[in-house]
């Protein structure tokens, strides 16, 4: 049973960078409105994520680490959802799997926060000789969540993480993408015992700001609003798409300009990817790459279901004119711009 589990984890936290976009997704699910991030060696050491979201019930602190959990599938009456997103359950199941997690959590309506440990989807004690039940803890409304130690017990897997500083990019790579994606909350990055985050964005803001706090001024002035559309034809996509475009101005020359959020999680398509980067050929000089934030949302039904759920590439049912439907609706930016 643990080998199973264990092999289950290790496909889905394939390294920091899953774990990370995982708990930044349970504390956006939570409400939360500032998120921040604390890593060591990249990850692989600590990962820690501070939320002032709507924090875990004590009586739901037990469960909290069981795969498939059945009090945590109560909120999803659409069985749709479920399957689409196969792994629903499995995240923090997964990462008790591959390292030492401790959980700290106080709802608003708790007098204190509790805290607990687990390991391999179970309470744990602290220390050994303890008890495992949650603790009482002095805590903040919302939730800290440690992972130390990542694949402390996959030594294989361990060693072939030749480069923190690698990881730590990845990690920062996906921290910027769904701080644009979600800027209401505010967002800091940092590596622990720095003062300085490497990434710190206000509240409240809104995407364009945090495009230019992220990446650069130079491309937040140059980008174009692809408005909010319904992708045509309306009944058969069941589709809306949002999002900002560079324009043939904008000298983007480097990587990590690409994306992509369907229903709220950071995915990759090759093929919508392919297609609009087409659109530019013609009008970017040689080298150049564009800069892509979309937004979908979609039918849950539309989303390829039978796509591996630990994958980030999506498909979609209809999925020729998906494409031609987003690409329309990037072309429609592109074009009114040269109005
Ligand atoms: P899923 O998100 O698919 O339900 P997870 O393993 O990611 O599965 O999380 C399990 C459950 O733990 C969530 O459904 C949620 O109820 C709770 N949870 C996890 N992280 C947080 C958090 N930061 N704040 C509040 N609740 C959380
Ligand atoms: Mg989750």
């Amino acid at each position: 049973e643990d080998v199973v589990n264990k092999i289950a984890a290790a496909e889905i936290i394939h390294r920091p960078s899953n774990a990370i976009k995982e708990l930044i997704e349970n504390s956006l699910d939570a409400g939360s409105t500032s998120i921040k991030l604390t890593l060591k060696e990249g990850g692989l050491k600590l990962i820690q994520i501070t939320d002032n979201g709507h924090g875990i019930n004590r009586a739901d602190l037990p469960l909290l680490c069981t795969r498939y959990a059945t009090s945590k599938l109560r909120k999803f009456d659409d069985l749709q959802s479920l399957v689409t997103y196969g792994f629903r359950g499995e995240a923090l199941a997964s990462i008790s799997f591959c390292s030492h997690v401790e959980v700290v959590s106080k709802t608003r309506d708790e007098g204190c926060g509790w805290r607990a440990h687990y390991a391999n989807g179970e309470l744990v004690p602290a220390k050994p000789g303890m008890s495992s039940d949650p603790r009482p803890a002095a805590a903040n409304d919302g939730t800290v969540i440690s992972a130390e130690d990542l694949f402390f017990n996959m030594p294989m897997r361990k060693r072939a993480f030749k480069s923190p500083s690698e990881e730590y990019n990845r990690i920062l790579d996906v921290v910027t993408k769904y701080a644009v994606h979600n800027p209401h909350a505010a967002w800091v990055c940092k590596k622990a015992g720095t003062a300085l985050p490497d990434i710190s964005t206000p509240a409240a803001s809104d995407v364009k700001s945090n495009i230019s706090l992220l990446y650069t001024p130079s491309l937040a002035a140059e980008l174009l609003e692809v408005k909010e559309t319904v992708l045509q034809p309306a009944d058969k996509l069941g589709a809306k798409c949002r999002g900002w475009v560079s324009s043939a101005n904008a000298n983007w020359a480097r990587r990590g300009g690409w994306l992509l959020f369907i229903n709220n999680r950071l995915v990759e398509s090759s093929k919508i990817k392919k297609a609009i980067e087409s659109l530019y050929t013609t009008v970017l000089p040689k080298g150049a790459s564009p800069w892509v934030y979309l937004s979908l949302e979609i039918d849950p039904a539309k989303v390829d279901v039978n796509v591996h759920p630990t994958k980030s590439e999506v498909h979609f049912l209809n999925e020729d004119e998906m494409v031609e439907a987003i690409v329309a609706a990037v072309h429609g930016a592109l074009a009114n711009a040269n109005v």
